[in-house]
């Protein structure tokens, strides 16, 4: 039923996970790019991720993806409150509605994560821990930090590498993007460890990281929709300084906006890439 999943010589312990698998009651199941399944395969990753988590019994959990329930699984045996788990991929529906069969404080949700309506969630989460899928990172970041403000404010994800990198950011690197000034706005992030792609299959292109998040402050900020425009006409030509992306914005001319900046004391020639988090707070605050 399920594939022979190598041990390799490298000791390392692999979880059985239904990748191409053929059983008498299950469909044959091609893993699929645009769902971005590649299933987590290592224990030792597993049993890294559940302990950074720090789950307590207290502990409600949101996971997108559950894909073949590996990491569902080892959620449940934490004794966690509750756990909801979101899956877009209906092939997946029978074996993860014999799991919630079993499972009293499991409750699945089906669709799209990116366009879920948190809010209904009852018991609401204070948790996500997901292997989320690569192509929806951003998208599907910036719309649970929404929520922090009714307390789902600790994020343990596996990333795409060059996404958690991106994420971790400080000002003056070429990686630094809106998102990642966001959650350093509002609380801190944090590689726990990075991870091999040879720990999924199928084997993806790309290294992962599991990255932590967690949200303590200006919850409002993602909320108010000038916050995330200024950042997103700020950096969306990155060779220009921020003052000529943000000439026009709000209706605010090139000497409006040099003016702003000088009475906030940021340079004129400054990159977005380049300006502190205090900075873009201050900015936003301004306008
Ligand atoms: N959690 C499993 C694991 O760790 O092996 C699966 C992770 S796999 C990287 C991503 C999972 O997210 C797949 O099960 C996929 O079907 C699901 N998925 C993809 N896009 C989604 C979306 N927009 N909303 C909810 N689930 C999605």
């Amino acid at each position: 039923m399920v594939d022979a999943l190598d041990s390799g010589s490298s000791g390392r312990k692999f979880v059985e996970v239904r990748v191409l698998s053929r059983a008498p009651d299950k469909k044959f199941m091609i893993p699929l790019k645009r769902f971005g399944q590649n299933f987590l395969v290592d224990k030792n990753i597993l049993a890294e991720i559940i302990s950074c988590a720090d789950l307590k019994e207290n502990d409600y959990v949101l996971e997108i993806g559950p894909g073949h329930g590996v990491l569902t699984r080892a959620l449940l045996e934490k004794k966690i409150a509750c756990l909801h788990s979101i899956e877009l991929d209906e092939r997946l529906r029978l074996e993860l509605e014999e799991l919630e069969q079993h499972e009293k404080n499991f409750h699945l949700h089906w669709g799209d994560a990116v366009k879920f309506d948190y809010s209904s969630l009852n018991p609401f989460p204070n948790k996500v821990i997901a292997n989320i899928p690569y192509n929806i990172t951003t998208p599907l970041i910036w719309k649970l930090l929404n929520f922090s403000g009714l307390g789902l404010n600790y994020f343990l994800f596996m990333l795409q590498k060059e996404a958690a990198l991106r994420i971790i950011a400080p000002a003056d690197t070429k990686e630094r993007y809106p998102l990642g000034v966001t959650i350093e706005a509002m609380g801190r992030a944090r590689i726990v460890k990075n991870v091999s792609r040879n720990c999924f299959r199928p084997v993806p292109k790309v290294d992962s990281a599991i990255v932590e998040i967690s949200i303590e402050k200006n919850f409002d900020f993602i909320k108010n929709s000038s916050w995330s425009d200024l950042l997103h006409r700020g950096f969306a030509h990155r060779r220009k300084t921020l003052l000529n992306n943000l000439k026009g914005f709000m209706g605010i001319n090139i000497s409006e906006w040099q003016e702003i900046f000088n009475s906030l004391g940021i340079d004129e020639n400054i990159r977005a890439e380049d300006l502190s988090c205090e900075d873009w707070i201050k900015l936003g605050v301004r306008i």
